[in-house]
């Protein structure tokens, strides 16, 4: 899964290393991102657009509804989508073959069925109910005569409930970031996060007891003290929130646009070398920390 510049980490380098490491088949929201690594994958998935004509060969589009065959381009090589009980994207299943029929009727070409689950990472038993209902979608598709095109259900979360993986791909996202987090029942592997984010001095200052840093003045010591600007704020997608960095200090006062202040003349900080423990923080989860990112913050493979 590489959508949303891969998930904040950098499209063209998460999708580099991908090749590297053999993944063959990649997932990305749109066509402009397809575009942008076509040659580095056998097929890419774009999950949500439109194109105008039929895209290059090995980019496809997935169908988030049925009225959307009617906008795709024909010879277009298209997913159909199942909605088995998200209620978010997806062709109703009980209007299957009616899609499959307007697919051939248009000129596309059906090359993948899938589903997404809304509640694979929870205890429960969304999760198989829904599965069920994809293998019903399955066992149609057999009846209908449906040939080689390539089933996929699986998240990171699906991938690792799954005892006896048997689709043709897994849409790995959060896991591949190393920042899958489920609860300890269900005993998957411990992950790494792969992105460690920092920030770098911009100026340094004296201050004496009770001098007052940023806007509105809300940080302050009680204390003489060294405080130094950083080059990260919210127009980097970082939140102007209350923030402690994995060093123990405090972001002083508030978080500018381009700016933080912290105690200290460190010539760079880490803001976050696990996106999953800054997101327990903030009140989110480590999927908007790291894509809300700026594409402008300067990515470097370690
Ligand atoms: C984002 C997404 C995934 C990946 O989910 P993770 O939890 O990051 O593994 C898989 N499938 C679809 C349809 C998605 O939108």
């Amino acid at each position: 899964m590489l959508k949303d510049n891969a998930y904040g980490h950098g499209l063209l380098q998460m999708a580099k290393l991908a090749h590297e490491a053999g993944v063959r088949h990649a997932v990305v929201r749109r066509l402009a991102e397809a575009g942008a690594i076509e040659h580095l994958f056998e097929t890419i998935l774009v999950l949500s657009d439109t194109p105008n004509e039929s895209p290059a060969p090995n980019i496809r589009v997935a169908v988030n509804q049925i009225l959307d065959i009617e906008k795709l381009p024909a010879g277009a090589a298209v997913e159909l989508k199942v909605d088995t009980g998200m209620h978010r994207n997806g062709i109703e299943p009980e209007r299957f073959a009616e899609a499959v029929e307007k697919v051939a009727s248009r000129g596309l070409k059906l090359v993948g069925v899938m589903t997404h689950y809304r509640s694979a990472d929870e205890m429960g038993s969304d999760f198989f109910w829904q599965k069920k209902r994809f293998d019903r979608i399955r066992e149609e598709a057999l009846r209908l005569g449906i040939d080689g095109v390539r089933w996929h259900s699986c998240n990171s979360a699906a991938l690792f409930r799954t005892g006896s993986f048997d689709e043709d791909i897994a849409r790995v996202g959060i896991a591949a970031y190393g920042c899958l987090r489920m609860p300890p029942s269900f005993e998957v592997p411990e992950f790494r996060p792969v992105a460690s984010l920092w920030a770098d001095r911009i100026a340094t200052r004296e201050l004496e007891a009770g001098e007052r840093v940023g806007y509105g003045g809300e940080g302050s010591f009680g204390y003489k003290t060294v405080v130094s600007s950083y080059d990260i704020g919210y127009g980097d997608g970082w939140p102007r929130s209350p923030y402690t960095l994995p060093c123990g200090k405090r972001i002083v006062g508030r978080v500018s646009m381009d700016s933080i202040s912290v105690e200290g003349d460190d010539e760079s900080i880490c803001i976050f070398d696990d996106a999953a423990v800054a997101a327990k923080q903030l009140g989110t989860i480590s999927y908007e920390v790291t894509t809300r990112l700026s594409p402008y913050i300067e990515r470097v493979v370690v």
